[in-house]
């Protein structure tokens, strides 16, 4: 059975606490449950002197996810965790629709709880994805 999304809420929390933000001072967690396993797969954003190598944490646990679960990982839900609710980057937006639906909650959470509930489909309503790559108008 897929966690819930408090149980996610839970990793996600605790994954912010790791946060790596010297820089920004933003600290962000992030947990996500994929499909056909019981599995929670958290990140936090790490940062880098050399700003261009930093990470959000939602990439983070994406690419946790693939590293342990391998090329086919679907994504069934996401929860982020921040000081205030905030969406994913597009950039991380991007990188989830890699191996999510568009139907995939995203939830946007505090420490205090979940506030706010979108879908992919609404955060990234049209997106780039492996199907326009069969279409080059060149060919
Ligand atoms: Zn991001």
């Amino acid at each position: 059975m897929n966690p819930d999304e408090k149980t996610l809420w839970k990793a996600a929390v605790r994954a912010r606490e790791n946060a790596h933000a010297p820089y920004s001072g933003y600290r962000v967690g992030a947990a996500l449950s994929i499909v056909g396993s019981e599995a929670v797969i958290s990140g936090c954003n790490v940062e880098n002197a050399s700003y261009g190598g930093t990470l959000c944490a939602e990439r983070v646990a994406v690419c946790r996810a693939v590293a342990e679960h391998g090329p086919d990982t679907r994504i069934s839900a996401l929860v982020l965790v921040t000081a205030t609710p905030a969406p994913p980057c597009g950039l991380c937006l991007q990188v989830l629709s890699e191996f999510a639906k568009g139907d995939l909650p995203v939830f946007l959470a505090t420490p205090s709880g979940i506030h706010r509930t979108y879908t992919l489909d609404d955060l990234l309503p049209i997106r780039f994805d492996n199907a326009n790559l069969e279409h080059d108008p060149h060919d």
